[in-house]
């Protein structure tokens, strides 16, 4: 019997459960086929857990390991620009948990929250404002409506004080392939508290093999939030050159170092980035190029007082310690970046109110760049909102109607992520942006370039690759792009953070002694190769490659 007639008999099972809601596979392509990335897949079917479903979860795994079917989990399915709600392999039919969206419990004496999967930042922001409002909820750029769990299971960065969603993550529950059920350590020796406070449990700590994973279907975990500082300031700095880049490297180190936990992270912008935030796409400009002529880029820049590099920066602290910390980041920038300057969301307010005494056209512009900086502003204050989405509709400019929640993968948005991490030396930093920029250019495609930090050795660096995505001829082009940027940057010493669905054979083919251990756990736990197939987990001779 065939994948699909297996499929659509293990449907008839899964749609006999209670607690479960099954689309066959038309209305599921529907539903999940559209990607940002342009990757295709087929989507047999999806299953859709409500509310009370998960303890369906033992029967959904054997009638799939019975019928050899795979399935693919996912949170809230907006993984934009790493193959959105996808499976990484040919064929698999969708397990949607977004209906599991319970908080569990919230302990506001520790900030500790343990949620399921379909708990969004919108839903904890409103929960946690009616509990008290003591803590932050870790925000992404990717919008309200996203999963919290999945965008740590996917190992993603925010831009609150725990930046790093797998860190503040502990207390797993899982359901492994086979269908039995992991807990952390601590609940079975009687202490489940401490399951949410310590990761690590005892013994050899496991919590990060369901990480970028496909060893097991995460039903719950627990999320340690930040407690809200008394004060959130941001700094904002120009780089006048590409030369004063390395530069200012060592000084960020210095911030980092010195500061703390008080400076949240600090990023660097290339122009091309920053104009994506000012202004609409210039298409009318173009002339016969593909992309901004460089003429073209200096001018716009030049007209938006937009530098080289741009910086942004967050700081964390108490009322007495923030004049502190501003004293020591202008110490470390001092000579190196210009136009410093600290805002709060008050100076931010005050500024807009005396725009009514500015010029219409300055007032104009200002009042848009003030907006935006108040929102970014939200979002580091762990109020999660849209405002870093518009990315995805630069080129096209079609976003829809006001009022209407963005959605790129369903507005037809053209977005491949390059998330490489780059060390944080001047000269790597250096030659990585000025090789990025040349290679980006060479396949026609815009080179938009921020670096994160996220220790203070290490940048994690986002580049969207952004292309019409009605265009076949490039949507083809930016997945060369994407695989030459991958492979010649780990040759120079660069590699991504995180893989989208199409990107993933090329970890295959660099595996090592890495791959093996994951592809041996894979086929101890999951011999039938049901869940999530290629995931990351590849398995050399189970995986069908995807074309
Ligand atoms: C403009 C823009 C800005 C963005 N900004 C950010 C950002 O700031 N930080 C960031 O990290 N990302 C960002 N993204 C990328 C992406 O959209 C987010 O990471 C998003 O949170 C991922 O989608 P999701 O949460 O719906 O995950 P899902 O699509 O639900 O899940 C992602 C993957 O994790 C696995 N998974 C999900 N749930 C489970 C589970 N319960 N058990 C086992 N496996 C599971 C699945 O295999 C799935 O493919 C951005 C994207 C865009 C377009």
């Amino acid at each position: 019997m065939d994948l699909v007639t297996r499929a659509a008999l293990a449907l008839d099972q899964w749609s006999d459960l209670q607690g479960v809601k099954v689309m066959r596979g038309a209305e599921a392509t529907a539903c999940y086929g559209a990607d940002c990335g342009a990757a295709e897949r087929q989507i047999l079917g999806a299953i859709q857990l409500q509310y009370d479903g998960k303890a369906r979860l033992p029967q959904i795994l054997a009638i799939a390991r019975a019928a050899r079917v795979p399935i693919y989990p996912i949170s809230t399915g907006r993984n934009w620009g790493y193959g959105t709600a996808l499976p990484a392999s040919g064929a698999a039919v969708i397990l949607d948990l977004s209906g599991l969206d319970r908080i569990l419990d919230y302990d506001p004496e520790f900030g500790t929250v343990t949620l399921e999967p379909g708990v969004t930042q919108a839903k904890l922001c409103r929960f946690l404002a009616e509990n008290g409002g003591r803590h932050m909820v870790p925000t992404t750029g990717a919008g309200p409506e996203v999963s919290l769990l999945s965008n740590a299971l996917e190992r993603g960065y925010g831009i609150t004080p725990h930046a790093d969603h797998f860190n503040a993550l502990s207390n797993l529950e899982v359901i492994l392939p086979n269908g039995e059920w992991l807990r952390a350590p601590f609940s079975s020796l009687g202490v489940p508290v401490l399951d949410k406070l310590f990761r690590n449990g005892i013994g050899p700590s496991w919590i990060g093999l369901f990480t970028q994973s496909a060893l097991g279907i995460v039903t719950s975990a627990t999320i340690t939030l930040a407690p809200h500082p008394e004060r959130t300031a941001v700094f904002l700095f120009s780089l006048r050159s590409q030369e004063d880049l390395p530069k200012v490297v060592g000084r960020v180190r210095a911030v980092l170092d010195q500061c703390g936990g008080l400076v949240g992270g600090v990023n660097l912008m290339n122009r091309h980035r920053m104009l994506s935030m000012t202004i609409p796409y210039p298409k009318e400009r173009l002339g016969a190029s593909p992309i901004m002529p460089d003429g073209l880029v200096d001018e716009l820049a030049r007209a938006n007082l937009i530098m080289p590099w741009t910086g942004f920066g967050t700081l964390y602290c108490s009322e007495r310690l923030l004049s502190a910390v501003k004293k020591e980041v202008k110490a470390a920038l001092r000579g190196v970046a210009v136009r410093l300057v600290f805002l709060t969301a008050d100076r931010i307010q005050t500024l807009r109110g005396a725009l009514k005494f500015a010029p219409a056209a300055l007032a104009k512009r200002a009042e848009a760049s003030l907006a935006t900086l108040a929102k970014s502003l939200d979002l580091i204050q762990g109020i999660p909102n849209e405002t870093a989405l518009p990315l995805a509709y630069w080129l096209s400019g079609r976003r829809p109607p006001p009022g209407t929640q963005l959605h790129p993968s369903r507005d037809g948005c053209g977005l491949l992520w390059y998330a490489p991490l780059v060390a944080m030396n001047p000269e790597l930093v250096n030659d990585y942006t000025l090789w990025v920029t040349g290679r980006m250019k060479a396949f026609g495609i815009e080179p938009l370039i921020t670096l994160t930090t996220i220790s203070s050795s290490i940048f994690d660096s986002t580049v969207p690759i952004l292309f019409d995505r009605a265009n076949e001829a490039a949507a083809r082009n930016a997945g060369n792009c994407l695989q030459a940027l991958m492979e010649e940057g780990r040759q120079r010493g660069y590699t991504p953070y995180r893989l989208g669905i199409d990107a993933l054979p090329w970890l295959l083919g660099h595996g090592g002694s890495s791959l093996q251990f994951v592809s041996d756990l894979k086929r101890h736990l999951d011999p039938e190769n049901i869940l999530a197939p290629s995931r990351y987990c590849l398995n050399p001779e189970l995986t069908p490659q995807p074309s």
